[in-house]
């Protein structure tokens, strides 16, 4: 962990100094060395949180961008019990920082003890796995509600389907011309069901994820993927529940920033 108290107050690691954890209340100690990230190490672990995961370098980044306070927040849900949430906002927002593995019952668990949360989940080792492919308009847009989308065919990785522009990955067909009780089905190619594409296109992607961690389809709040390489994507359904699933691609810095606007501090008068 990154902090601890030392002498009642939460303290980051001092080198040579013994502190006590600010869940458990068992000691800790410094750990701080040049190929170390500094932390707090309990000598046991058994009586501290269990959904606690150890900390790496991607853990730290991320919660650096966010002022210490609002980082290793103590939260306690009615019934008094109590985790340790990576980040919690002020205005109670908390994000789950996600590098290993979890069980489908830890993460039920997680949601509920929290609520309010986003899970950010550390992509970068599966990122090979999923391909990216054609943009889809904004969900939100009148002409979308007539249009049913099919997703991409696990083929088209390797023709190179998802060359940008093509659109060669985007089939459609409209609700409106599908007779009701008969099995055909007019297919279109998306290139034909808009003229201008980059104007309605707000992020969203088909894709295919192969090998896929199952657990991240299952969770019920918003999901985003940390890439690694300065995009994170959404792991959303495209409109309403059951609809194909995409990703809504946005860049790091500009999501970051949108949760760190999150945080507004008095005015230094007080008023
Ligand atoms: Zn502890």
């Amino acid at each position: 962990m990154e902090f601890a108290l030392l002498n009642g107050h939460r303290s980051l690691p001092i080198p040579r100094s013994n502190g006590e954890c600010q869940f458990c209340g068992h000691p800790v100690i410094a750990k701080c060395g040049p190929q170390l990230i500094w932390h707090w190490a309990h000598r046991s672990r058994y009586s501290c949180d269990p959904w606690w995961e150890n900390e790496g370098p991607w853990h730290r980044s991320w919660k650096n961008h966010f002022p210490s306070e609002f980082r290793e927040v103590v939260a306690y849900d009615s019934l008094g019990e109590k985790h340790i949430a990576d980040l919690k906002l002020p205005d109670g927002l908390v994000i789950e920082l996600q590098h290993s593995s979890m069980t489908i019952e830890e993460m039920h668990s997680r949601e509920s003890f929290y609520d309010k949360m986003i899970w950010i989940v550390d992509a970068e080792s599966f990122v090979r796995n999923i391909t990216i492919f054609d943009p889809l308009p904004n969900p939100k847009l009148p002409f979308v509600d007539d249009l049913i989308f099919y997703p991409p065919h696990p083929a088209w990785r390797r023709d190179r389907v998802s060359q940008k522009g093509s659109y060669k990955s985007l089939i459609v067909s409209r609700r409106s011309k599908n007779v009701p009780g008969s099995s055909m089905v007019e297919i279109e190619s998306g290139r034909t069901i808009t003229e201008d594409f980059d104007a309605t296109y707000i992020g969203h992607h088909l894709f295919l994820w192969m090998r896929p961690r199952a657990i991240w389809y299952q969770t019920t709040r918003p999901t985003f993927l940390d890439f690694g390489d300065g995009r994170i994507a959404k792991l959303m359904r495209y409109r309403e529940e059951k609809d194909i699933w995409c990703l809504k691609l946005k860049r790091k810095d500009d999501f970051i920033n949108l949760l760190r606007s999150r945080i507004s501090y008095p005015a230094a008068d007080g008023r």
